[in-house]
């Protein structure tokens, strides 16, 4: 039998404004420790998906009005966006979103605001991070609004790590960045998922960089899962090639 995943989404239908049904019975679920992709063009989706995880869909005048959503087995579509952190979900939002008028450094003290610990753990917390992102280190000082746009993608997932989660929902860290750096950042993010355990749903447009490392992905195609499997399967279908990865 296999081991009872992390998270997992069954069937979730999700609306907006009481009318517009956007997600249409979507199931995945992420195991302990992996690299999970959801793939998919431009309005398949995919952020809905990580908003309904995080129940951060209320903002949006959307709701989840069908399925379940359990952590570790457990229910959670009634927990708040600040109760699902606790619980150790945490949500990199698309497009960053650093406090600009805030320093890196206090944009980073930021992510662990929902933390109970004292000054010393989150002091040890902030040298990790500058440990995985040693640009966010020279930066410190500097206004979020002032650095780059790979330096604001390398923040936003700071912070996140300052909540201590077991598991983040990245919503498209490649967007608008040099091909360079989204492989920088994507090393970085192995490299927490393999020394520090933490599990990662990532929701992508760039299918050749996630399945390079994801282990599992979804396909989600106007509201429905239409594919999935091993990223090496994936990589390797037909379909996959001609219409995500541009080199049928
Ligand atoms: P993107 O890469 O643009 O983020 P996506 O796959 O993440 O795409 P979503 O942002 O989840 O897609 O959007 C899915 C669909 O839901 C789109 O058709 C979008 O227009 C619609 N949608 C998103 N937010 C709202 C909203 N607040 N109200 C109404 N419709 C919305």
């Amino acid at each position: 039998e296999p081991a009872r995943p992390l998270l997992a989404v069954n069937n979730i239908e999700v609306i907006y404004d009481h009318v517009i049904l956007v997600l249409k019975g979507v199931s995945l679920s992420v195991p302990e420790g992996g690299i999970v992709a959801l793939l998919g063009a431009n309005g398949a989706g995919k952020t809905t998906t990580l908003k309904a995880v995080s129940n951060l869909l209320g903002a949006e005048r959307g709701e989840v009005t069908k399925g379940t959503i359990e952590l570790a087995g457990e229910r959670v579509e009634e927990l708040s966006p600040n109760a699902l952190v606790r619980r150790g979900v945490v949500q990199v939002m698309e497009g960053r979103h650093c406090f600009e008028h805030l320093t890196v450094e206090e944009n980073l003290l930021t992510g662990a605001y929902t933390r109970s610990d004292g000054g010393r753990a989150i002091a040890e917390d902030l040298e990790r991070v500058y440990r995985y992102f040693p640009r966010l280190k020279e930066r410190r000082t500097s206004l979020a609004g002032y650095i780059s746009g790979g330096e604001q993608q390398m923040c936003a997932i700071g912070r996140a790590l300052m909540a201590r989660p077991k598991m983040i929902l990245l919503d498209e860290p490649s967007m608008g960045l040099a091909p360079q750096l989204v492989e920088e950042i994507f090393e970085i993010v192995k490299q927490l998922n393999e020394t520090e355990g933490v599990s990662i749903l990532l929701a992508e447009q760039n299918t050749n960089v996630a399945l390079k490392y994801a282990k599992y992905g979804y396909i989600l195609e106007n509201g429905r899962i239409v594919l999935d499997g091993d990223a090496r399967a994936l990589r390797e279908n037909e379909d996959v090639k001609e219409f995500y990865l541009g080199i049928a």
